[in-house]
């Protein structure tokens, strides 16, 4: 009852690349980075296992960016010339790599860090990609046409490479697939019409758990300013949530700590598996084991006790170490908590 797992991203160590940064400058090269990531990766499967974690993920370590660690592995990107884009609809801006030709992948994405996870650990593992809609939505396009036709097309283009990389990860020996749609809360009527659809596309085919993350982002100041400005109640999730009800990804995630989302829209998600974001990414606060299974208990309120697994609510990637490591031992100490009061 109530396994944990972490969202996708963990910080990276000062002697690999910038720290508490969202897109950080890696501080070696060639072979030399190679191991470095390779190393960071190992620390933090031995760190999420050391807090008593259930579902260990690479940490996103091998990766600048969770989009953009995809994309540098796909032709018909110009990664050279790089422009600045707003992104999730003009939150923030992002010098973002243009599509200028037709997609197709170089070879392998991530088998080097999922082999890796794969040989190091023997509890389950989860791996990250990121999903079709949010790739649309971290690019510039000059190649599909402009408009919503356009973005459909080029989704619909990524999902291919991304099911071709997420049958290969399965192959590796990882045992859920998670893809990370954040745009689906800033698009909702899009993500319902074909959002969903693409997410599907990705996920074609795999016969391992697979599962979507759907977040308010990472705490940097552009989110924390946007979740200021969205009211009392947080709605986002409702319009896509009964799509992914029917659709066939196994578990959905959202954000439950600290969040104002009314937490009876998990009735929509009636069947599937939930991840239940339990620690804040946007605040250096520990949570407290007590906090921690109180959120719990009222998501177990609209969630089956089996059907519910233990979360973040996002990535830790721009966090520091030390804040991580300190929220994944609340995190284990919580669902432990949560497993006492409500068996
Ligand atoms: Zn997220």
């Amino acid at each position: 009852m109530f396994p944990t797992a972490i969202a996708g991203s963990l910080p990276k160590p000062d002697w690999l690349a910038e720290t508490q940064k969202l897109w950080p400058q890696w501080k070696v090269r060639g072979d030399e980075l190679k191991q470095a990531k390779a190393d960071a990766t190992l620390l933090w499967i031995k760190t999420q296992e050391d807090a008593g974690m259930d579902i260990i993920g690479d940490g996103e370590q091998s990766r600048q960016h969770f989009v953009h660690g995809f994309l540098e592995q796909v032709s018909g990107i110009d990664f050279e010339n790089k422009v600045k884009m707003g992104i999730r609809n003009n939150r923030y801006d992002a010098m973002v790599p243009q599509v200028t030709g037709p997609l197709k992948l170089k070879g392998r994405v991530h088998a080097f860090e999922a082999q890796l996870a794969r040989a190091h650990t023997q509890r389950l593992l989860k791996f990250t990609l990121p999903g079709p809609m949010t790739i649309v939505d971290t690019v510039a396009d000059r190649f599909y046409g402009e408009g919503e036709e356009g973005r459909i097309k080029m989704a619909f283009a990524f999902a291919e490479l991304l099911n071709q990389e997420a049958l290969a990860l399965q192959a590796d020996g990882v045992d859920i697939i998670q893809f990370d749609e954040p745009a689906f809360n800033v698009y909702m009527s899009e993500a319902a019409d074909w959002g969903v659809k693409a997410l599907e596309r990705a996920a074609q085919g795999l016969t391992c758990k697979t599962a979507v993350h759907i977040c308010y982002g990472y705490g940097i100041q552009a989110n924390v300013d946007w979740k200021n400005a969205l009211g009392q109640e947080w709605r986002q999730y409702e319009k896509v949530f009964p799509a992914l009800a029917k659709s066939s990804i196994d578990q959905v995630s959202l954000e439950c700590m600290h969040s104002h989302v009314p937490l009876d829209l998990l009735k929509l998600l009636e069947g599937k598996e939930v991840m239940v974001g339990v620690i804040d990414v946007a605040s250096d606060v520990i949570e407290t084991p007590e906090e921690i299974a109180d959120t719990i208990g009222k998501a177990l309120q609209f969630v089956a006790k089996n059907k519910l697994i233990a979360c973040t609510n996002c990535g830790l990637a721009p966090m520091s170490r030390h804040v991580a490591e300190q929220k994944l031992n609340a995190l284990t100490k919580g669902a432990e908590l949560a497993r006492q009061r409500f068996s």
